[in-house]
């Protein structure tokens, strides 16, 4: 499946996935204004790569950009093939909501009314060392 950024400068394709997850850290947070929504992917093929700023966020991640519009890309971790694109880059998927993680550090102005397991952050780094 391809997505695009809002100026459509960047177009990004990985293999179909409608898996959505809901991140509730507070990097997220700050980063796009609220929770980020994503699909994983392993590996993405990109267009215009020369257009993609990149913002190493933490030890183990980096979070990327456009560089023209400033549209959220994707979280990718370091050294591996592992990539989390923003939902929104994709119009077309029929995405469904099946995990939420960083539940305990969750602003406390919303609640999710979709019914998903929902990881704390120490749950979520354990499943990720453990993958
Ligand atoms: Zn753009
Ligand atoms: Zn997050």
């Amino acid at each position: 499946m391809k997505g695009q950024c809002l100026c459509q400068a960047v177009a990004i394709e990985v293999a179909s996935n409608d898996e959505l997850h809901a991140c509730h850290c507070n990097h997220c947070r700050k980063w796009g204004g609220s929770a980020g929504f994503t699909v994983q992917a392993q590996g993405i093929t990109t267009d215009n790569a020369q257009e993609i700023g990149t913002y190493q966020s933490s030890d183990w991640g980096t979070r990327n950009f456009c560089k023209i519009c400033g549209t959220h890309l994707y979280f990718h971790q370091l050294g591996t093939d592992n990539y989390y694109l923003s939902a929104g880059l994709f119009d077309d998927v029929n995405f469904k909501l099946t995990s939420q993680i960083f539940i305990d550090k969750k602003a406390c102005y919303y609640e999710l009314a979709n019914d998903t397991p929902k990881l704390t952050e120490a749950e979520f780094l354990e499943m990720v060392a453990n993958s």
